[in-house]
C-alpha cells in the first residue's frame, strides 16, 4: 500500500459509508482533525468516542474527505451545510432533496457536495477532495465539476497538527470541536441548544468566540457550527441542569453517553463569572 500523504494543519469533513449488511448504504458526515483515529472511533462505538448515530451499525468506511479548510470553524460550517442542505441559506435556492427511489443516500450526499463546491463561500476555498476508498469513487458530472483550482485526488492521508496533552491513566475521548484538544474530566463543556447540532466545546473556547472586546461575561452569539442564536445564560443553564441530578437530560438523547455523569465532578477551572446560577436571568 502507498504511504499516506502527510498533511499539516488538517481540518477535514468526511463521508462514511456503512458496509454492515443490515444498514448498508447509510452514510454519515463528520468533521475531524485526525481521520485515521476518527474512523477507528466510529467503528468501535460510543465508548471510544464514536458518534451515537454510527454506534452498533458498523463497520463504516471513510470513503472521502474534503480538506484544505482555513480553520475549524470553516470546516464545521461546511459539515453542517452538507448534513443539512435544506436549512442552509446558501443552498436553499437549490431545493436539494433526495430523489425517492432514484437516488441512494450516498449519491444524494455526493450531489449535495457537488453543488456546495460551486457556491459561495466554499467555491473560493482551496479545497482538496480526496477519495480514500477507490471502490467508491465517483466522477463528478461534467456540469457539476468543482472549480478548477480545487484538487481532486485519491489515497490515504495522515494529519500532522495536534499538540495533544498526553494523559496517563485516563481515557479521554471527547474532543473540543473548537480547539481540537481533549476535554478533560475536570473541564466544563458546552453543547448547543439545537438538538441536531453536535457542537461540543470547552466553555472557554466558546466564550472566546462569544466575547466582544471589553466584555467579561459573554451574552450571546451564534453557534459556530449550526448558526443557531444562543444566549450564554441558556447554555450555562443547560450545562448546570445536568450537574444537579444524575437523571437523563431531557433534551440530550442524541448526546454521547456518560456526559451527564461527568458533570457531577465538575470543577470550575474556568472563569467563575461565566457560570451563572440557574436562576440568573440574562
Ligand atoms: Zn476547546
Ligand atoms: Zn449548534
Amino acid at each position: 500500500m502507498d504511504e499516506p500523504e502527510v498533511v499539516e494543519d488538517f481540518y477535514g469533513v468526511y463521508l462514511l459509508y456503512c458496509i454492515n449488511p443490515k444498514y448498508k448504504g447509510r452514510t454519515y458526515i463528520g468533521y475531524t482533525r485526525d481521520p485515521n483515529r476518527r474512523i477507528m472511533q466510529h467503528n468501535r462505538g460510543t465508548w471510544a468516542g464514536g458518534a451515537h448515530r454510527t454506534n452498533n451499525k458498523g463497520p463504516w468506511k471513510m470513503v472521502m474527505i474534503i480538506h484544505g479548510f482555513p480553520n475549524n470553524i470553516s470546516a464545521l460550517r461546511f459539515e453542517w451545510a452538507w448534513q443539512n442542505p435544506n436549512t442552509t441559506v446558501r443552498l436553499k435556492h437549490l431545493n436539494l432533496k433526495k430523489i425517492p427511489r432514484k437516488e441512494t443516500e450516498f449519491k444524494f450526499k455526493l450531489r449535495v457536495l457537488s453543488e456546495m463546491l460551486r457556491v459561495g463561500p466554499w467555491f473560493r476555498l482551496p479545497l482538496i477532495i480526496r477519495w480514500l476508498e477507490d471502490d467508491y469513487k465517483e466522477e463528478f458530472l461534467p456540469e457539476r465539476k468543482p472549480p478548477a483550482h480545487m484538487v481532486l485526488c485519491q489515497g490515504t492521508v495522515k494529519s500532522k497538527n495536534l499538540k495533544r496533552i498526553v494523559i496517563s491513566n485516563t481515557i479521554v475521548t471527547e474532543e473540543c470541536l473548537l480547539c481540537s484538544n481533549y476535554i478533560l474530566s475536570g473541564q466544563s463543556k458546552l453543547t448547543c441548544l439545537n438538538a441536531n447540532c453536535e457542537l461540543l466545546a470547552h466553555v472557554t473556547c466558546l466564550a472566546d468566540i462569544f466575547l466582544s472586546p471589553g466584555e467579561y461575561v459573554p451574552i450571546e452569539g451564534n453557534c459556530p457550527f449550526c448558526n443557531t442564536k444562543l444566549k450564554w445564560g441558556d447554555l450555562i443553564r443547560k450545562m448546570k441542569g445536568c450537574s444537579q441530578n444524575s437523571e437523563e437530560c431531557p433534551q440530550e438523547e442524541e448526546e454521547e453517553e456518560g456526559s451527564c455523569n461527568e458533570f457531577q465532578e465538575l470543577k470550575l477551572v474556568d472563569n467563575p463569572s461565566w457560570f451563572l446560577d440557574c436562576n440568573d436571568d440574562l
